[in-house]
């Protein structure tokens, strides 16, 4: 058996997305059928609309998504029907080289839904990230798919998917901010302030928001950014060694991605300090630095793919901190759309006017 779902497909590079009736096959072994209920757009769904992932059109978008588990494929022991989960695009395989060191944080083998979900006319679909959930229902595999308290609504959960947890895990797994540190954070969109609200849940002493837009600065604030550094017209690199006693952050983390702004976080931390990249650079960018800076300044040079999170042990987590207000969720839904509405959100998010719309099924 099979399903008809209304979904939103990115058929070729550069064309506007279109919503389309796609067909999602009743879950084979390891695989669940979850009913999307909050999906939000992320600019990860433009990079695959824009051609600069890969050339596996047609894409089926969305990626960012709580929902309800509705089948169970064969062997799903822990999952049920009437599961509210958050999807995950890092589900540990257990035995890759990197799992079986007990990291699987970096899993190399993550797992998937093993049928493809198509077309009417039969063409499978390359889902966003393993995902694909601006749709009805999709089909992921069963570790997938993380089981949350269903207390928190789905426009807020299931931002933790992705940007969030990228920005969250990036502050505190890959950065590892502790108490009384001190901390930048470049780029002010959904993923740094993320970071910015996680260094502050890690018990950061100082956290510094460098945007050139003050708005969105003023945004960073509400997740708790102590200072702001208008990066236009004023040196980053000054201007946070002067909020640290001359001397630079113990963590900064560049959100942007760009050779620019990796430097300005390189040159803006203490001695001994980390650097964390979680920006997505453009493949075609490359970077130029004198060695002996990489080597006199110490400390560590670290990139972060999705946060270094471990969906099962973090999404528990930051839904906890969510419903107990420690963390503002809502705070990064700044509208809800319907499918018809993603092209629009993407033009949105590319003037920088939204953290997230969210698809509300
Ligand atoms: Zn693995
Ligand atoms: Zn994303």
């Amino acid at each position: 058996m099979s399903y008809e779902v209304r979904a939103v497909v990115a058929m070729k590079s550069g064309a506007p997305v279109e919503v389309q009736t796609i067909r999602v096959p009743d879950p084979g072994p390891g695989e669940v059928l979850v009913s999307v209920q909050a999906c939000g757009v992320c600019h990860t769904d433009l990079h695959y609309r824009e051609g600069a992932i890969n050339d596996e059109f047609p894409f089926l978008l969305g990626h960012e998504a709580a929902g309800i588990v509705e089948v169970v494929g064969e062997g799903v022991t822990d999952l049920a029907p009437g599961d509210y989960v958050v999807l995950a695009w890092r589900a540990p395989c257990g035995s890759c080289r990197s799992c079986r060191r007990g990291r699987p944080w970096y899993c190399f083998d993550s797992r998937n839904a093993a049928q493809p979900m198509t077309l009417l006319d039969g063409t499978p679909l390359s889902p966003a990230l393993g995902i694909g959930a601006f749709a009805e229902k999709t089909l992921v595999a069963a570790g997938q798919a993380v089981k949350i308290d269903p207390a928190a609504r789905p426009e807020a959960a299931g931002l933790i998917g992705c940007g969030v947890m990228a920005g969250y895990g990036a502050a505190v797994n890959t950065g590892g901010v502790s108490r009384g540190d001190t901390v930048a954070v470049i780029g002010c969109g959904g993923v740094g302030d993320a970071a910015i609200a996680g260094a502050s849940l890690a018990g950061a002493r100082r956290v510094i928001a460098i945007d050139i837009d003050d708005r969105k600065l003023d945004g960073a604030t509400r997740f708790g950014a102590t200072h702001t550094v208008n990066a236009q017209g004023t040196d980053p690199v000054e201007a946070v060694r002067e909020l640290t006693e001359g001397f630079g952050v113990d963590v900064a983390i560049d959100a942007v991605g760009r050779p620019e702004t990796f430097k300005q976080a390189f040159y803006m931390r203490d001695h001994a300090g980390t650097v964390v990249q979680v920006g997505v650079p453009d493949p075609r960018m490359t970077l130029e630095l004198p060695l002996i800076d990489v080597f006199s300044r110490g400390g560590a040079v670290k990139s972060s793919w999705y946060g270094d999170c471990l969906p099962s042990r973090d999404f528990p987590i930051l839904i906890d901190q969510f419903l107990s207000g420690k963390l503002d969720l809502n705070g990064f839904v700044s509208e809800t759309i319907a499918l018809e509405q993603v092209e629009a959100a993407f033009t949105k998010m590319h003037r920088g006017e939204v953290l997230r719309s969210v698809v509300v099924l």
